[in-house]
């Protein structure tokens, strides 16, 4: 038995419009306070006010948000009693106001509990809108929430297929405000997400046309909104393609690319996008010695290759690389900064937290422990993989 799960989902030109359809007394909106200053929620709110339905703010979520700052949000929440979650922001926000709502409909929940076997029975007090500002994270189509640990300084994957939400608004113009460097980043994970979930052993009939959709919009477009963020055009295209990305990967899986990625993230703090898209291209190249016509398919409808077998998806990791350097992505760790000494002083937490991770269950080649010292090692230094 398998499962595909997806919200309502309104998108493109005015698909904010949908708020005033709402009905409903109270809107607790969970953002930060950067959609704040940006004049993004006051949009939002707009909307709500015209159907009338009171609008109460949390706007305390940080990046990477933590176990206390969804506790905080969920006492917010039973004061407020509100009968919509409404999020407004990146994945950060977004994965907040899901285990917020969680929380505030199971009270004597622990965030960290919060797994796809227990019993939620969500929805008796309130439904979840998600309204995404960037295009990357698919969070407004999965049921992942990824919360920080602070005392452990680690990162948790919760959720449940309940807390997906009820409905993504998927507005472009919303995202329209990203900076250059956020819109390649946020874009990068989106691919990653795309090509992972179309690779990954869990992937199904359902969701291989959204990921392959997913890639070919983001060759197409994250180059253009990146060089110009009012093209409209690749905004709303890049929006639709980040939502497509994670109904893809979400119904089925990521793999080793997320988990090299968030090792390397949790240790050295780069932003998630840039850090899973960084170690894509070594990942397919050394999965695609055990699977190579899957890549090559995925090279053949992108158009950058031909050729079948282990040539076209290396052909495919290079076009890759060369996307990421298109938009100023570094395509090595060396290239990130971090000094060689310090990363090989780190070597064998990275290991383990990659091991540790439930995205390396997902690799439809496993690497040894040596085999992924050295895909460590090769993508610090940019060479490609051949083993
Ligand atoms: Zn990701």
């Amino acid at each position: 038995m398998w499962n595909f799960d997806s919200p309502r989902i309104v998108f493109g030109e005015s698909a904010l419009d949908v708020l005033e359809e709402l009905q409903g007394e109270r809107a607790l909106i969970v953002t930060d306070p950067t959609m704040v200053e940006l004049g993004l929620v006051d949009r939002v709110k707009a909307y709500l006010d015209n159907a009338d339905i009171e609008v109460h703010i949390f706007a305390d979520v940080e990046p990477d948000p933590a176990v206390p700052t969804v506790l905080r949000g969920a006492e917010v929440a039973q004061e407020v009693e509100p009968d919509w979650i409404i999020a407004v922001g990146g994945g950060s926000p977004i994965d907040a106001a899901k285990a917020i709502w969680v929380l505030y409909e199971n009270p004597d929940i622990e965030p960290a509990a919060i797994s796809p076997v227990m019993d939620l029975e969500l929805r008796k007090k309130a439904r979840m809108i998600a309204i995404p500002t960037t295009s990357g994270t698919g969070s407004e189509a999965t049921f992942g929430i990824v919360l920080t640990d602070p005392e452990e300084q680690r990162k948790m994957g919760l959720g449940h297929r309940e807390n997906l939400v009820d409905i993504a608004i998927v507005d472009p113009e919303m995202a329209a405000g990203m900076p250059p460097r956020l819109t390649a980043d946020t874009g990068l994970d989106a691919l990653t997400h795309a090509v992972e979930g179309y690779t990954c052993t869990w992937r199904n009939d359902l969701t291989d046309g959204l990921c392959l959709s997913a890639v070919r919009l983001i060759f197409r477009y994250l180059p253009r909104a990146v060089a110009d963020g009012s093209d409209m055009e690749a905004r709303e295209r890049m929006h639709n393609a980040a939502t497509c990305a994670g109904l893809g990967f979400g119904n089925a899986m990521a793999a080793m690319a997320h988990a090299m990625g968030h090792a390397l993230g949790g240790v050295f703090h780069l932003p998630h996008g840039r850090a899973v898209a960084l170690f894509l291209p070594y990942t397919i190249e050394f999965v695609a010695s055990e699977e190579p016509e899957r890549f090559a398919e995925l090279a053949a409808f992108i158009g950058c290759s031909s050729e079948g077998g282990k040539e076209a998806a290396r052909e495919l990791a290079n076009s890759i690389r060369d996307l990421m350097r298109e938009v100023g992505s570094p395509v090595s760790v060396a290239e990130t900064g971090i000094e060689r000494g310090a990363y090989e002083a780190q070597l064998d937490k990275l290991m383990d937290d990659a091991f540790n991770d439930t995205q390396m269950l997902t690799t439809v080649r496993a690497p040894s422990d040596e085999e992924l010292r050295q895909l460590f090692l090769y993508a610090y230094e940019g060479r490609p993989v051949d083993f």
